[in-house]
């Protein structure tokens, strides 16, 4: 009889363990930033150790701090083989500058690092060293073949803007070929979510506040990306003025944009980093243009004059106890 009972208690612990609600949660560092993979469901542990061991694998390539990566070294030989993350990255990458008039270019490389990001060493570039920068951004300096690409010689490229993003899509890639079905990655602030909670109800994200410590509201949903750039995330001050990371590439200067922060939100974690970051350059005029162009993604806009501004199809799925304007289209 024991036995029986004793057997009955473990198939109901095997049974509730199998349909846990509890989902698996990992933090660690990669790419410069602490990322958090939540995972749903029964394979959850080694799907994150695939997605995990995935993101280590594209910031190998993909990073300009890694010196053996395809970018480093196609900053320093300026013509190499590339592999198949790079080569594909660039190639987009090339197509969003198109899109969005050069206000997302790669080729920013060296006026980051005249700048100081990443080192940490800030300086103000003084206004020669400026229009010299200018004459080396010019993403039409890249050249691809299948395999391979060239880079001008003064130039250099760093995928900061969009590296997060891919590799967001990749880890929600990985997680589903894992058999998960419910999913949240955060890598640096670039999140996409998989299908809803185990519960079966929305993921809530916030959007922060770059003017405090608090969240401009709630986004509610599913299968989505949010990805913000903004002017709060990385930044010096010199004499009261705040000069932060995102470059207009016309100036090789921190974007004088009205925008304090773009969130985009669009199922390719991709295109919304780097949109984010192009829309911030623009600033809100243009970057509402744009909006209306495309038609294919949803803004939330904080200006500088502290105006929330979001886009018409996010009016049921983001939630906000501050005065709101709609873009209606
Ligand atoms: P994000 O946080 O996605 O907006 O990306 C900002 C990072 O991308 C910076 O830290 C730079 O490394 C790089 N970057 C800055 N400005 C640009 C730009 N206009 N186009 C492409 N990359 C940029
Ligand atoms: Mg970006």
């Amino acid at each position: 009889m024991r036995k029986i009972r004793t057997l009955a208690v473990c198939l109901l612990c095997l049974l509730l363990s199998s349909c846990k609600a509890e989902p698996e949660r990992r933090d660690f560092f990669a790419m410069d930033t602490v990322m958090s993979l939540m995972v749903y469901g029964r394979n959850a542990g080694a799907a994150i150790d695939a997605a995990e061991s995935r993101i280590y694998e594209l910031e190998n390539s993909l990073s300009v701090n890694v010196q053996e990566s395809d970018i480093a070294r196609l900053n320093s030989l300026k013509e190499t083989e590339l592999g198949p993350d790079a080569l594909a990255l660039i190639r987009e990458s090339i197509q969003f500058s198109g899109e969005t008039g050069g206000c997302l270019d790669i080729t920013v490389g060296t006026a980051v690092q005249a700048w100081g990001f990443p080192s940490d060493e800030f300086r103000i570039p003084p206004e020669t060293e400026l229009e010299r920068l200018q004459r080396t951004i010019d993403y039409r300096g890249i050249k691809l073949t299948d395999s391979s690409a060239t880079l001008e010689e003064e130039m250099q490229v760093d995928l900061g803007a969009i590296a997060k993003g891919y590799a967001a899509d990749e880890t929600l890639r990985i997680l589903k070929e894992q058999g998960i079905s419910s999913a949240l990655a955060d890598l640096g602030g670039n999140i996409a979510v998989l299908g809803k909670k185990a519960d079966g109800t929305d993921w809530n994200i916030a959007v922060r506040n770059p003017g405090g410590e608090d969240y401009l509201g709630v986004w509610s949903g599913s299968d989505m990306a949010l990805v913000t750039s903004g002017d709060y995330q990385r930044y010096f001050e010199r004499g009261g003025i705040r000069y932060h990371h995102i470059i207009d590439p016309a100036t090789a200067a921190p974007a004088r944009s009205d925008l304090r922060s773009v969130t985009v939100v669009c199922p390719s974690a991709l295109k919304a980093d780097a949109y984010s970051t192009a829309l911030f350059v623009m600033g809100s005029e243009k970057a509402e243009r744009f909006w209306r162009e495309k038609g294919d993604f949803e803004l939330i806009l904080f200006t500088d004059d502290a105006r929330l501004i979001i886009t018409d199809g996010l009016k049921d799925c983001f939630r906000t106890e501050r005065k709101l304007e709609v873009l209606e289209r």
